[in-house]
C-alpha cells in the first residue's frame, strides 16, 4: 500500500498495471496516481518540457485562457490580475489580454520558473492540462490556494477519469508524464476540504471559487 500523495491517505491499492507502471487509487479522494518509483527522471522531463509548445497546443491553450477571460471579465465587470500556472500562452494572445486591460502572469517551472509571481495572489488562476503531471499535488493544490485571494476562481483543464471507462484502454494514462489522474469526486473532495465552491466539472473543465479564508484543511 501507498501514501496519496494528495490527500495523505495511507490505504491507497494497487488499480491498474501495465508494462511500464503501476497505478494506484485513492479510496478517500478517488485520485489514480503513477508509482513515484516509475515517473520520468527530471532530466527527460526537462527535455521534453523545454521547447515552446508546437502552435497546435498554443492554440488550444489560448482557447481555453482567452474565452475563460472574457466569461470572468463579464461576471466582475472590472480589469482582472491572473496567473496562467504551468504553461505559457504564445505573445499574440499575451497582447490581446493587455490590451483588454488585464494582468496575467504565467509560470512555468521549464520555461518560465519566474518564482518572483508565485509571491502575489490572483483573481483567478488557470491550469490548462497542467494537474496531470503534478507530482506532489498535495504541494501544488497548497500552493494554488494560496495564491488565489478570497472569491477568486481556479479554472482548470484536464481530462477527468470516468467511472464507466475501460481504464486499460485510456490513452490519456500512456503518457509517462502523466502521473495524476483525478475524478470529478477527487474536485468535490478538494473544494470541501480547502474553503472551495465547485462550480462545474465536466467535460475535461473544472470551475472553483475560493470561498472563504479557511484555506488548507491540516488533515488534507
Ligand atoms: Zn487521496
Amino acid at each position: 500500500m501507498l501514501s496519496c500523495p494528495l490527500c495523505q491517505n495511507s490505504s491507497c491499492s494497487i488499480f491498474y498495471q501495465d508494462k511500464k507502471r503501476s497505478f494506484y487509487s485513492c479510496p478517500r479522494c478517488c485520485l489514480i496516481f503513477a508509482d513515484g518509483r516509475s515517473q520520468l527522471p527530471p532530466q527527460a522531463l526537462k527535455q521534453r518540457f523545454s521547447q515552446p509548445s508546437p502552435a497546435k497546443k498554443q492554440q488550444q491553450l489560448a482557447n481555453f485562457v482567452l474565452p475563460l477571460l472574457d466569461q470572468l471579465h463579464q461576471l466582475t465587470a472590472s480589469q482582472l490580475h491572473g496567473l496562467n500556472y504551468g504553461r505559457i500562452l504564445d505573445a499574440a494572445s499575451q497582447q490581446i489580454i493587455t490590451e483588454q486591460g488585464h494582468l496575467l502572469e504565467q509560470y512555468d517551472p521549464f520555461i518560465a520558473p519566474n518564482h518572483q509571481v508565485l509571491r502575489h495572489s490572483y483573481d483567478f488562476i488557470c491550469c490548462y492540462r497542467v494537474f496531470e503531471h503534478f507530482r506532489n499535488p498535495q504541494r501544488e493544490w497548497a500552493l494554488l490556494c494560496r495564491l488565489l485571494k478570497t472569491g477568486g476562481w481556479l479554472a482548470i483543464s484536464t481530462r477527468m477519469l470516468s467511472d464507466n471507462a475501460d481504464f486499460g484502454k485510456w490513452h490519456y494514462k500512456n503518457n509517462l508524464a502523466h502521473v495524476a489522474f483525478f475524478h470529478a469526486k477527487t474536485f468535490s473532495y478538494l473544494a470541501e476540504n480547502s474553503g472551495f465552491t465547485l462550480l462545474f466539472a465536466a467535460d475535461d473543465f473544472i470551475l472553483m471559487q475560493k470561498t472563504s479564508e479557511s484555506g488548507i484543511n491540516p488533515a488534507l
